[in-house]
């Protein structure tokens, strides 16, 4: 029999009569502060809905708009007096919105075509996937662990891929990875179209089971996210394999003194926290841990950190180009702030939104993701190319 999907609030709407109208969520959140209107906060989102719901009518489509721009990032989420669970209430508007509808906005129908016909979003080549992969490096293919790429890293943030396997190869960790790795469908598990991320996901674990996986590895926070988190709770308990992100692997060998960093790098850096490793996972500390056992590595904190920490806009690249650079160009104003030249952070989405804004925006700091900072750190020629 099959498991049901789980994923969304099944009575959201009587939630959204929860809500107090205090209006905290309203304040922080990166896509209120760029459009300046207060229709763009939860707040204002709840209202607007619950009007039309006690019309009976139908949500017009500014509103539908509204709703697929936020972010997600969960900041709202983090001070909601009543606990509400606002990403997730978000998650089910979208829900039945593509219930209604039969499809998400305009942004991300083609993104979902992609990943159908050629198993990711960017519309990039099968065949392309696996480029990055160097010829010298050792792949088990009778280990249990697989590294899980991503379609970000595997086709835009190239030389962190390759770095990780580097690593692993380093630290003598025993991998394998897959030449035809699916999407994960984290787009679908967030855009509303939550029986095709079903259906992903049930091939997905078929695949994983026929190649013998028990651990997955992955360094992107979208992909841990919908493997960790939303897997289960489409496939169900059925789903029994273990899901690390790579800081926690790393932060938990240095812990056992199992890595020695053997060179020194002599910066000054502060971290960003990706919104779906931090907030949704609480994995604050493990990329800390790392970033402190880097020989030479000066760290200092950003203002807005760990619960607190902002958004990059990363999400909205999808639909809303303009938004998310926006909301960028505010957290790369934080790192100038902060004083450091160097950010580092450990999801793909991040480096590209940050390094965008910097470039847009004309501003003195360069991103490095972390994964370039332990292979450096470990030695590892390959890295120096990209400091
Ligand atoms: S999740 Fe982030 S973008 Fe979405 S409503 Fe909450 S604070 Fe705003
Ligand atoms: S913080 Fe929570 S209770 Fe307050 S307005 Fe926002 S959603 Fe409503």
């Amino acid at each position: 029999m099959r498991n049901k999907m789980t994923l969304g609030i099944k009575n959201y709407k009587d939630q959204l009569y929860i809500c107090a109208k205090c209006g905290y969520c309203r304040v922080d959140c990166p896509i209120r502060k760029i459009k300046g209107f207060e229709t763009s906060s939860p707040r204002a989102i709840f209202l607007l809905v619950k009007h039309y719901l006690d019309k009976k009518e139908g949500l017009p489509s500014e509103l539908v708009e509204i709703i697929y721009q936020c972010t997600t990032c969960g900041l709202c989420r983090e001070v909601c007096p009543t606990e509400l669970d606002i990403p997730e209430i978000i998650r089910s508007l979208r829900m039945d919105i593509v219930k209604e509808q039969g499809k998400p906005i305009k942004g991300f129908i083609k993104a979902t075509d992609n990943v159908l016909s050629k198993g990711n979003p960017l519309g990039r080549d099968r065949d392309e996937r696996c480029d990055w992969v160097p010829d010298d490096i050792i792949i088990d293919k009778n280990s249990p662990n697989l590294f899980y790429v991503g379609c970000m890293y595997s086709y835009w943030e190239m030389h962190s891929a390759e770095l990780t396997v580097r690593i692993l190869n380093k630290i003598n960790y025993s991998f394998k990875i897959m030449e035809e790795e699916p999407c994960c469908g984290m787009l679908e598990c967030w855009d509303g179209e939550i029986e095709v991320a079903e259906e992903i996901a049930r091939k997905n674990f078929e695949k994983f089971k026929a190649a013998g996986i028990s651990t997955i590895i992955t360094s992107c926070p979208g992909c841990y996210s919908t493997l960790k988190e939303a897997y289960p709770k489409l496939i169900g308990k059925e789903f029994k394999i273990i899901v690390l992100h790579i800081s926690e692997l790393l932060a938990q060998l240095i812990e056992e003194k199992k890595i020695n960093f053997e060179r020194e790098n002599n910066i000054t850096l502060t971290y960003h926290d990706p919104c779906h490793l931090g907030r949704y996972h609480g994995i604050y500390e493990a990329p800390r841990k790392i970033i402190n056992a880097l020989p030479g590595v000066k760290f200092i904190e950003m203002e807005n950190i760990k619960e607190e920490s902002n958004c990059c806009g990363g999400p909205l690249r999808t639909a809303f180009l303009d938004y998310a650079q926006e909301i960028g160009k505010n957290r790369a104003l934080e790192i100038v702030n902060s004083g450091a030249k160097y950010v580092t952070t450990i999801c793909p989405q991040c480096s590209i939104s940050l390094r965008q804004a910097a470039a847009l925006n004309e501003l003195d700091f360069k991103v490095i993701d972390l994964i370039v900072l332990v292979a450096y750190a470990l030695n590892l020629e390959e890295a120096e190319d990209y400091l």
